[in-house]
């Protein structure tokens, strides 16, 4: 079983590095992808004791990026070779996590100004290095403002929410091929979240620089895996998976298997993906 989209404490995941590779041997993974936001973090502090377990891990990245507007999310994997291009792509991801940092405090302003009794130590009491909105939506349910992340985001946090601030995201082609120049593979996360018809705009993503898709999805239907792994073919592109865990931030989806196990990696994958990466 192979799992390549998971999140640790560095980001917004519960897991701390080490309690994810436990759980990854737990349930019997063969390969790890650690995907956290903005940040490879996670990924350094599992890697010795992934080592030690013997559990084959990747490293890899997810990005927030603008794609005609809305939000889209990119995957970045072996971003580890020693590739004359990840120095640069290193001191990039320290822009974006500092665009976070500003966001942030954007953020507790406009939830003050709604009447909120929120502070940034507080939020940063629950995300650490990397503070973000499911923190942020965690802060609000402790305080009794909401009843679960999800009204938090809905009343609050989401994009069409009154608490909402724009945060600088990079453009989705720049990400694209900054992954790509640092020597990496970048592949659409979860393209069941994309606003637009995936048909569509591939030919787009493609020109962009995409090189992958996440055909499989702890939130794809079977039918949607189907539709995805048409188009991954179609394109010539790369197939990636993962289950997107989250630990108790999204208690429904299990390491390897989904939710409700409706994930299933297939394990060749992984071969395919490190075989561009000669
Ligand atoms: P941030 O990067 O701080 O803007 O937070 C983005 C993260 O918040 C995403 O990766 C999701 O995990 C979560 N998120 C964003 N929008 C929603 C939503 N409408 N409902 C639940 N979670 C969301
Ligand atoms: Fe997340
Ligand atoms: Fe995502
Ligand atoms: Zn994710």
């Amino acid at each position: 079983m192979i799992d390549l989209h998971s999140h640790t404490t560095a980001s917004d995941g519960t897991f701390s590095p080490a309690q994810l590779v436990e759980e990854a041997q737990r349930v019997g993974l063969r390969t790890l992808g650690i995907t956290d936001h903005d940040t490879f973090s996670g990924y350094d502090q599992a890697l010795p004791l992934a080592r030690a377990a013997g559990l084959d891990l990747v490293r890899g990245i997810e990005l927030s990026t603008k794609l005609n507007g809305h939000s889209v999310h990119l995957l970045g994997y072996f971003l580890n070779e020693p590739h004359p291009g990840l120095a640069e792509f290193q001191t990039w991801i320290r822009d974006l996590q500092e665009s976070r940092r500003e966001r942030n405090i954007r953020l507790v302003a406009r939830l003050q100004e709604l009447g909120l009794d929120v502070t940034m130590k507080e939020a940063e009491a629950r995300g650490g290095g990397m503070t973000g909105r499911p923190h942020f939506a965690r802060l609000l349910v402790e305080k009794g403002y909401v009843s679960n992340m999800q009204q938090a985001f809905d009343d609050y946090l989401d994009e069409s929410a009154k608490g909402y601030v724009t945060r600088r995201e990079p453009q989705f082609a720049e990400a694209a091929q900054r992954i790509g120049q640092a020597g990496g593979i970048a592949s659409l996360a979860h393209p069941i979240r994309l606003r637009e018809d995936l048909a569509k705009v591939l030919p787009q993503l493609c020109a962009d620089g995409l090189t992958a898709i996440e055909v499989y999805h702890s939130d794809h239907s079977p039918e949607q895996t189907e539709l995805y792994l048409q188009l991954a073919q179609e394109h010539e592109l790369l197939v990636t998976g993962g289950s997107d865990f989250h630990g108790a931030a999204k208690p429904e989806i299990q390491l390897g298997t989904g939710r409700e196990n409706n994930l299933r990696v297939p394990e060749d994958l992984v071969d395919r993906l490190r075989a561009t990466q000669a």
